[in-house]
């Protein structure tokens, strides 16, 4: 796979100059639209100090995907970025609350209205100064949605539990997105303020989960508070703030600016308009960018006190117009400034789309593993096991550890009690690699959920015996499951 100048030089952030030059030494004399060989792609990356990892082929079909792996920073163009936090939890159990809470008390100095308009983030600055950027967009959907396009907005999750409540159903989906996008999570007892509140239950409840607190062993934050009488939330703006210290979040202000949409719709009179978050780089107005499918001219952009703004750098929610057309929550954008390029990348990305539904319609079931296997394109089996006893689950759980299939690796990402539900779909599409499966032992799906997973294209199956389900598994690995099975 090729890239021209102009989109190797998008792809590590340089100017077009930077390598015209580099070939003019050499007595060649290209123009941005020449195409480049992989030894000169990788030539140049070790002339410009760029980790170049060739087998990460470019392409316009790739553009997004490769982004993150092709090019490393040098250390000395990295700055510190603010964390990027999401809450999540049961719904009542007051994400919205504490979202609110945060911003109140958290006003932008100098910033007297606050926050102006809802752009799908905001940021708020600490007492000491610093910042921390909130997702504003409380709800699994959202988050898992993001991620089932590859987008991983968040830094943090926040989970937030309800000390009169404890641990619910939607609690676990939480912990389940939250382990899956392998970030750090922080748990907020929530409405310590009532009378039945009992803050110890939650903190045993979660142990089950592998959320242990430090008194316990483990090094997951509890902080006790609530979101309704603004308790406890210095303290879990300075764990936020701790834990990024701890991971050192950075980013390269000096560069094109990339990141993902958080929000967009069509206005009226404005039309496209997007929030969307800066991961990297530094946007600016008139660049022209490529989200998802859908490219432009950035005319305006706007922060979240609705003032126009010049400039955005990393880890900074803002609003942009200027899109040709309106693109989806979870589509990545970047910056490339020439409008061709654009146009022929998002026109690459839609047809890429266009054939990963089709794709959808023919995608894995149990009974092709074998074939995948042997084409080396299996490398895990996600499963989702629901169940009508917490034994079950258990023995169910003991089974599958024992099985073995050469080069697939199988990940259990859920396994709970309780009928198969909207958020098991939900939580199965958001798996990017490998095959996924509901297993209903002794439970099944009403027809909302059934209609939904047609619709995803996730397989659920069902048992009454447990040997039944390994079976089928290990026998479907051997390529000697039926089809009519
Ligand atoms: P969400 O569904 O998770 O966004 O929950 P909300 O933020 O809408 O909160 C649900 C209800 O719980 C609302 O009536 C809130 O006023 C209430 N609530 C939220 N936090 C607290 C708290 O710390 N203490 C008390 N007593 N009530 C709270």
């Amino acid at each position: 796979q090729t890239l021209s100048v102009l989109e190797f030089a998008t792809q590590i952030g340089q100017s077009v100059a930077v390598i015209l030059k580099h070939f003019f030494a050499q007595g060649l004399m290209l123009n941005q639209n020449a195409i480049l060989s992989e030894e000169q792609m990788a030539e140049l990356a070790l002339e410009l100090g760029f980790d170049f990892r060739k087998e990460e082929s470019l392409s316009k079909e790739n553009f997004f995907d490769a982004l993150d792996l092709t090019v490393e920073d040098k250390p000395e163009d990295l700055v510190m970025r603010n964390p990027i936090v999401t809450i999540m939890g049961h719904v009542d159990h007051g994400k919205t609350t504490l979202l609110d809470s945060i911003k109140n008390t958290n006003v932008v100095a100098g910033e007297a209205g606050g926050i102006t308009q809802a752009i799908g983030a905001y940021r708020i600055k600490t007492e000491d100064g610093r910042r921390i950027t909130f997702i504003d967009t409380p709800g699994h959907e959202a988050f898992s949605e993001m991620r089932a396009r590859g987008a991983n907005v968040t830094d943090i999750v926040i989970l937030i539990v309800a000390a009169d409540d404890g641990v619910m159903p939607q609690t676990e989906e939480a912990i389940d997105h939250a382990k899956l996008a392998n970030v750090p999570i922080v748990v907020f007892v929530n409405k310590c303020d009532k009378p039945g509140a009992d803050p110890e239950r939650v903190k045993s409840e979660l142990m089950k989960y592998g959320l242990l607190a430090e008194e316990y062993g483990g090094d997951i934050p509890f902080v006790l508070g609530s979101a309704k009488a603004k308790t406890g939330l210095k303290e879990l703006q300075d764990t936020l703030l701790f834990i990024a210290e701890m991971q050192d979040y950075k980013a390269n202000p000096n560069k094109l600016a990339s990141g993902v949409v958080l929000e967009a719709h069509l206005d009226k009179a404005k039309g496209p308009v997007a929030s969307i978050l800066v991961k990297d780089g530094t946007l600016e107005i008139k660049d022209m960018i490529v989200a998802g499918t859908t490219y432009g001219n950035i005319k305006l952009i706007e922060n979240e006190h609705a003032k126009k703004v010049l400039k955005a750098g990393p880890s900074k929610p803002v609003v942009i117009y200027g899109l040709n057309e309106v693109p989806s929550a979870g589509d990545k954008f970047i910056v490339i400034n020439d409008e061709k390029t654009a146009r022929s990348i998002a026109e690459a990305q839609a047809e890429k789309k266009l054939n990963a539904e089709r794709q959808k319609n023919n995608s894995f079931s149990l009974a092709s593993i074998k074939k995948h296997i042997d084409d080396g394109e299996l490398k895990a089996i996600n499963l989702i096991i629901k169940a009508d006893t917490q034994g079950s689950v258990e023995a169910i759980k003991g089974s599958l550890a024992k099985i073995e299939i050469n080069g697939v690796k199988i990940n259990i990402i859920r396994a709970s009690v309780g009928g198969i539900t909207l958020s098991d779909v939900t939580l199965a599409s958001t798996v990017t690699e490998g095959i996924v499966l509901i297993y209903g032992f002794n439970v099944r799906p009403d027809a909302v959920v059934r209609k939904k997973a047609e619709e995803e294209k996730i397989e659920i199956r069902f048992y009454n015996i447990i040997y039944k389900l390994i079976e089928e598994l290990e026998a479907s690995a051997q390529g000697m499951l039926d089809p009519e099975f």
